[in-house]
């Protein structure tokens, strides 16, 4: 029930919104500039068949990176845990998200970890299928049992706008191929990547994803065990050691919440057994999460006293 007291929450939405002044939509894929900066929404879903809203919460908007939290999940269930990690590290890195350094500088080079964009791209090619059309379809089907939205579909103009720009993800795809972390061709790791990537929800979807993180990968509506435990709780781990870009750290010690995020805008956060949270700030810090959506955040773990440290 904890979420329907948040009665104040168009309160602390107003609180943050002066703050999407200070960051900036990302323009490096061309069409996630067409958002507008001073979006802010959040949707909170708890287990007890309630949510709440505030702000722009109706605005479809591209996963991007939080994709890379559903994906890990999806290929630890296709692949197991040992296979997935004799590929992708499991280890934070204080670089940016797009980072090659490591992946030269570390022995053996396999990425550090499956939220930074070399280790995200590794663990989508593991992703089973025969042909992208059908790995396409599986992402596509997951995404929408955990947000229980049928509907969700992915911009193909994102998607083709990401694909036309991605120089230095073709780049990390070539630098693993000739390390032997990824086989097969990357043009169409690429291809599956950016779709993934532009798959589109709104905050409503992300908070039930959120919760049924939250609830260790079960659906307290449907009573479906849709994500392993071990499974989800890897995941989990991955967003607190990882999930907000190289501010990670400093995020566990002023929200202390598991959360992902994403360029377009996005933040998907788990309190354990309790709630899950989507929201959408498209103004950007220099880090790449969602300005608004930080101290949104902030505000409300501290005031539902929601960190798990
Ligand atoms: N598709 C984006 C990229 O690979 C995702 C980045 C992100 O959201 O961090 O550049």
């Amino acid at each position: 029930m904890q979420c329907m007291e948040l009665n104040n929450l168009p309160d602390l939405l107003e609180q943050v919104k002066p703050c999407t002044n200070e960051g900036k939509v990302a323009t490096y894929i061309p069409a996630l500039g067409e958002a507008n900066a001073n979006d802010i929404g959040i949707a909170i879903y708890d287990k007890e068949h309630h949510y709440i809203s505030a702000g722009n919460t109706e605005v479809n908007f591209t996963l991007q990176s939080i994709s890379k939290v559903i994906t890990l999940a999806l290929a630890l269930m296709d692949r197991g845990t040992d296979y997935v990690f004799s590929k992708v590290g499991m280890e934070p890195t204080g670089d940016p998200f797009n980072s090659i350094i490591k992946l030269e500088t570390s022995n053996p080079s396999k990425p550090l970890n499956p939220m930074i964009n070399a280790g995200a791209l590794a663990v989508t090619s593991m992703i089973a299928g025969e042909e992208n059309e059908e790995k396409m379809a599986r992402i596509l089907h997951f995404v929408r049992d955990l947000a229980a939205n049928p509907k969700i579909q992915y911009s193909a103009e994102v998607a083709i706008s990401e694909l036309e720009t991605a120089h230095l993800n073709r780049s990390l795809c070539y630098y693993m191929k000739q390390n032997g972390i990824i086989d097969g061709d990357v043009e169409e790791l690429m291809d599956l990547y950016t779709k993934q990537c532009s798959i589109q929800v709104n905050c409503i979807d992300l908070a039930r994803i959120g919760l049924v993180f939250a609830m260790d990968g079960f659906d307290p509506y449907t009573k479906e065990q849709i994500i392993p435990p071990n499974v989800a709780k890897i995941c989990k781990t991955f967003m607190v050691t990882c999930g907000m870009y190289n501010a990670s750290g400093e995020f566990a010690i002023r929200v202390g919440i598991p959360a992902k995020s994403g360029v377009a805008g996005g933040i998907l956060a788990c309190v354990k057994g309790q709630v899950g949270i989507g929201i959408y700030g498209p103004a950007l810090d220099n880090k790449g999460n969602s300005v608004a959506g930080l101290k949104l955040m902030e505000l409300l773990s501290m005031q539902e006293n929601w960190s798990m440290f």
